[in-house]
């Protein structure tokens, strides 16, 4: 069974704990930044992340598992295939969180959301708005990271995280490392093609 400083070192391991000036697919800026896409190039690391995230929720209530692109497609596609059940995704198009490629959910389907790391739990929502739309009905939110500890109540649906990694963020136009100037990179899925 993984705690949280087994994954925080996994992460670390992996090459995935970076430091420098990055901005959020939130929009926010921030010193640290956990590039799970690292972590999960390896099966192993994928199947155990899984694994600590199906232990802090019921397979139960839920029938389906639906995450967010791109950061929730490769964890919630594993919870899905430990769990046996069905997965889609929701994508954004031209900025705007859509369900698409066919995908369809069955009229009151009970739905556990998955995400990698949630900051402002954005497109966790926007996310749970789409499955409300076609029918489905979110149940709980489960994601490996959350930068944003205080978060209870956030979403309308109880939700659990792996690791808490409690790192400030800055709106852009109020961020100190842009005020020393130095270059920010952009991270995460928002905005991409
Ligand atoms: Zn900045």
């Amino acid at each position: 069974m993984m705690n949280e400083q087994n994954i925080l070192d996994m992460y670390e391991d992996a090459g995935a704990l970076l430091n420098g000036h990055f901005i959020l697919s939130s929009g926010r800026h921030s010193a640290r930044y956990l590039q799970s896409a690292l972590v999960l190039m390896s099966m192993d690391n994928a199947g155990q992340l899984a694994q600590a995230l199906i232990e802090k929720i019921n397979p139960n209530d839920f029938d389906m598992v639906v995450a967010p692109a791109i950061g929730g497609l490769v964890v919630g596609q594993e919870v899905a295939r430990q769990l046996k059940k069905p997965f889609i995704f929701t994508e954004r198009k031209e900025g705007v969180m859509q369900m698409r490629r066919g995908f369809s959910i069955p009229q009151g389907t009970k739905i556990l959301v998955v995400e990698d790391v949630i900051t402002t739990g954005g497109s966790v929502c926007e996310c749970m708005a789409v499955i409300r739309e076609h029918g489905g009905i979110p149940t709980s939110v489960v994601a490996v990271v959350d930068r944003a500890p205080n978060s209870k109540g956030r979403f309308d649906v109880p939700h659990a995280t792996a690791i808490s990694l409690n790192v400030e963020t800055f709106a852009a136009d109020a961020c100190p490392l842009c005020a020393e100037g130095t270059p920010a990179v952009k991270l995460g899925s928002r905005g991409a093609a």
